[in-house]
């Protein structure tokens, strides 16, 4: 028999399995050699082989070694072995580059892997779904991904999207019981629940029966997740960039070649110059650079707990305008205790701070005891009984598991000394309609002691005081007149303003009537109110500091929440995000516009309050719609559309669904608005540190080409000899490069107004500097050739070596000043101890190539006297002077 026809009891025996207490480890371990883990076979990786070999593909480099081949065979042995060994370091470096990258993309994908939630030995725990067995009992709720092929034990009101497996988008109700019949499709199975389909709503558990290549999904490999694209737009700008690159480096490598044999070198030499100078010009090791320090940027943000999913987020974020964020958990701590009770015109305030079961209730200065105030009593009661959260001891310290408002109501019950194990024999729960932030509340179905059965509901108040009949005053029925409902109202104002998130309570008599047929609808009107429960939910105390950061940086800081109006205005203006002339919307107002007319005020609006996740779309469009690059977070299934629609969609670590999370491209672990600012610095900064080696590679590069054409113009001899060129290219131009990558922010990155979105990699004057600084290197270069070969015109190795040493100074000077938009003299010249490193490598590196006398005849290079130094460096930082003195002279 297949599992959807059997029966539940049958399966707990056929997979030797516990629905009470799950599987023992043991039992897991045993599993795992049978069936190993629960993962779908991922397709091959280029094996490392054919990743280096890849590294040669570069035409010009296989250009460059089949000359290398034919200098070799016509006897020039040296030049050929040193040649070769170049590129295959280069070649080497390029692989490292490229592994590292992708490992650090993998280690990117593991991070954000799907967690299951699993009975193992008795209790809940949550483990990563490759973990997952046959046998195993798991637990899943609207936002989770399945993980596992499961036989469902208990269902709901549970909804499951199958889309990924049926191609069906509407989703499919769940039930528990065997389905029999002869070909049943894979959408008819009801009581099973297939790995990588989406729940929707309501919750369940079940048995797994199959893992890994097993399932369902396993089946059809061809319809396995395909992997997000991980380019960014920068990344393909310079792709395409590339491309122009190459041509020019091509035309001008061909001019200096052409000019060269026409004033009379001879073609061999300028043959090998020629693809020397056109490996070294054409910018190949660009892109792997680039996404090694995208990928170093996104290391440094998950120690900042902000993980990257789409690799292209890196780059928007710096672009981010608007940051529009929850409220609940990410501006505040999420850490709530019940203060203030409300019922028929009376309040209670409760002491004890956070979740310790310790607390006093008064009633103005008097102590009460809660158990003679009926409705007090009640309230604390139901409170309980429609509540999920758990209190739990960990490190000697109380926590909640579980939603931290059912949390707060569940502590305010402990300290009016109320047992939740002694409730529940009382009041019997038979069904459950779970919380969503649409309907914002959850209710339950309980009978009593007595066989009465009436349903129980907390929710948002004044979307329970508008759906009530009758209200509970003074521990009597009364019906909602006009006089009454405005009480309730005014009391809810009163402890909303004061920054209060409200829970209201009621209840509906349901005698008589079978659980099975009663929906929603049935339960949530017409409801009897019965009070309020008031917590405070304090701000995260670096919200403030961090929305004042943003701001600097021209980012606004927008609140969207599903709370009180007035609880929003309260906190918003605590955190400095509600300024005076600021507009708060709420869901009812955007119920009533479209986007256009939300469009024309938008700009106003800091609070979004009452809003149901449906709303989040329209205000992304709206924003979007002016010109913003907006960042919306997230956490349930219906948030997922804003979440996806978002230029950078923003999922909570620790209380965001999977679906959340996967549809996001930035998962924050701390559930921490602070997190996000911290995101945007490292994105500001990860682009500008890309600027900043594009600037110095491009520069250099222009610099070798033309002091070897203005050479070959004025007929002169070669300035630089093909190895000298390929050194520059592997060691100057290499290893500070990678250090640029790594610089630190430029003290002003938050106070500068965010990016174009559609700025080119030349943008902001980059072009201008890569094409002056370029010019000058090559000028100064070929200025001291010609001097050391005036001085020695008999000795041409000597001025090659000056103009090898001269180059690779003004470059390794000109390293320094990219690291400021502004001028070199703006930063401290050791807040990079890599570069400091790196450039003092590349120094002893140059040293050991002109004095080490081994070396010499390889790099052609003669020692350099000591007098010629003093014209070197100076020669080589005239550029420098040159363009920070011009930059002065611009600013008076
Ligand atoms: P944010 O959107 O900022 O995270 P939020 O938690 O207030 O804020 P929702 O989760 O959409 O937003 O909740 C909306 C309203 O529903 C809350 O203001 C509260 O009144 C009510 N509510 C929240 N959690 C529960 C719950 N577990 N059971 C019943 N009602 C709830």
């Amino acid at each position: 028999m297949k599992y959807h026809e059997m029966r539940q009891e049958d399966i707990e025996k056929s997979l030797n399995t516990n629905y009470t207490n799950g599987l023992s480890e043991e039992d897991v371990s045993l599993r795992r050699k049978q069936f190993g883990y629960n993962q779908l076979e991922e397709a091959e990786k280029q094996s490392n082989l054919l990743l280096f070999f890849s590294q040669f593909k570069d035409f010009m480099v296989l250009v460059l070694l089949a000359a290398t081949l034919i200098s070799g065979l016509l006897g020039e042995y040296i030049d050929a072995v040193a040649i070769i060994a170049i590129v295959l370091i280069n070649g080497f470096l390029g692989f490292f580059q490229e592994r590292k990258a992708e490992k650090s993309l993998q280690a990117l994908r593991e991070l954000s892997a799907p967690q299951v939630n699993v009975l193992r030995d008795g209790s809940w725990v949550k483990i990563l779904s490759r973990e997952v067995t046959v046998g195993d009992i798991i637990r899943f709720a609207s936002g989770d991904r399945i993980g596992a092929d499961v036989r469902l034990i208990n269902a709901n009101n549970l909804e499951i999207e199958e889309s990924a497996l049926t191609g069906e988008s509407v989703p499919v109700a769940k039930s528990i019981n065997p389905v029999t019949g002869d070909h049943v499709s894979l959408g008819d199975l009801e009581n099973m629940a297939f790995m990588g389909t989406m729940v929707t709503r309501g919750n369940g558990t079940g048995v797994v029966t199959a893992i890994g290549m097993k399932t369902a999904m396993g089946q059809i490999a061809d319809m396995l997740q395909k992997a997000e694209s991980m380019v960014t737009p920068l990344q393909r700008r310079l792709e395409e960039l590339g491309k122009i690159l190459i041509t020019v480096a091509l035309i001008l490598t061909a001019l200096v070649v052409g000019v060269g044999v026409i004033q009379g070198h001879d073609i061999y030499t300028m043959f090998l110059a020629g693809v020397s100078l056109a490996v070294a010009a054409i910018p190949e090791g660009l892109p792997a650079i680039v996404t090694v320090a995208l990928s170093l940027g996104v290391q440094r943000m998950i120690k900042k707990k902000a993980i990257v999913r789409k690799l292209p987020a890196v780059e928007t974020l710096g672009c981010a305008s608007v940051i529009c964020s929850d409220k609940t958990g990410t501006l505040t701590q999420n850490k709530m205790t019940v203060t203030h009770l409300w019922s028929g015109g009376k309040t209670w305030s409760v002491t004890g701070t956070g979740y310790e079961p310790d607390g006093q209730f008064y009633s103005g200065e008097e102590r009460v005891s809660p158990n003679n105030q009926k409705a007090l009593n009640q309230l604390l009661t139901f409170g309980m009984l429609c509540n999920h959260a758990e209190l739990v001891t960990r490190d000697d310290s109380f926590m909640v598991d579980g939603d931290p408002t059912e949390g707060a109501l569940l502590v305010a019950g402990l300290k009016a000394g109320l047992n939740r194990d002694l409730l529940l024999q009382k009041f019997k729960i038979i069904k459950e309609f779970p919380f969503d932030s649409t309907r914002k509340m959850m209710s339950v179905i309980v009978i009593d002691q007595n066989g009465k059965q009436f349903s129980v509901t907390k929710g948002a108040p004044d979307v329970l005081a508008a759906k009530s009949e009758s209200i509970l005053w003074d521990n009597r029925l009364q019906m909602k007149t006009g006089e009454l409902f405005k009480e309730v109202e005014s009391a809810i104002g009163e402890m909303s303003s004061n920054a209060l998130r409200n829970i209201a309570i009621a209840y509906k008599p349901l005698n008589g009537i079978k659980a099975e047929t009663l929906y929603e609808k049935d339960v949530e009107e017409g409801f009897t109110f019965i009070g309020l429960q008031g917590m405070i939910d304090p701000p995260r105390p670096e919200v403030k500091q961090a929305v004042r950061e943003c701001k600097a940086a021209g980012i606004k800081t927008v609140m969207i929440t599903g709370d009180h109006v007035l609880t929003a205005k309260a906190i918003a203006a605590q955190l400095g995000i509600l300024k005076k002339n600021d507009k708060v919307l709420d869901g009812k107002a955007l119920n009533e516009m479209d986007v256009e007319e939300l469009q024309e005020v938008v700009e106003d609006v800091s609070v979004f309050a009452r809003v149901s996740p449906e709303h989040k779309l329209k205000i992304v469009k709206a924003l979007q719609n002016r010109g913003h690059v907006v960042a919306m977070t997230g956490d349930g299934v219906n948030d997922a559309p804003a979440i996806k629609s978002a230029d950078i969609g923003v999922a909570m670590g620790i209380t965001g669904t999977d679906v959340a999370k996967e549809s996001s491209s930035l998962v924050l672990l701390d559930d921490n608005f602070a997190t996000i600012k911290s995101a945007i610095q490292e994105g500001r900064n990860i682009y500008e540190n890309i600027r900043k080696f594009i600037r110095y590679l491009l520069a250099s590069n222009v610099g070798e080409i033309l002091v070897m054409l203005f050479a070959m113009l004025l007929a002169l001899p070669l300035p630089l000899v093909p190895i000298q060129i390929l050194w520059v290219n592997l060691v100057t131009d290499g290893l500070p490069a990678m250090a640029l990558g790594l610089d630190k922010p430029e003290d002003d990155v938050m106070k500068r107004k965010p990016r174009n979105m559609n700025e080119g990699v030349f943008a902001r004057g980059l072009g201008w500097k890569v094409v002056s600084r370029g010019f000058l290197i090559g000028l100064v270069t070929l200025f001291a050739f010609m001097l050391a070969y005036k001085a020695h015109p008999d000795h041409l190795a000597y001025a090659q070596t000056v103009a090898f040493a001269t180059l690779v100074m003004a470059q390794l000077i000109h390293v320094f000043d990219c690291r400021s938009e502004v001028s070199v003299f703006s930063r401290n010249p050791f807040g990079n101890m890599y570069l400091v490193w790196a450039v003092l490598s590349s120094l002893v590196l140059m040293l050991l190539v002109i004095y080490i006398p081994s070396l010499q005849p390889i790099f052609h290079t003669v020692p350099i006297q000591l007098k010629d130094w003093m014209l070197i460096i100076g020669l080589s930082s005239v550029p420098t002077f040159l363009l920070a003195g011009s930059f002065f002279a611009r600013k008076k």
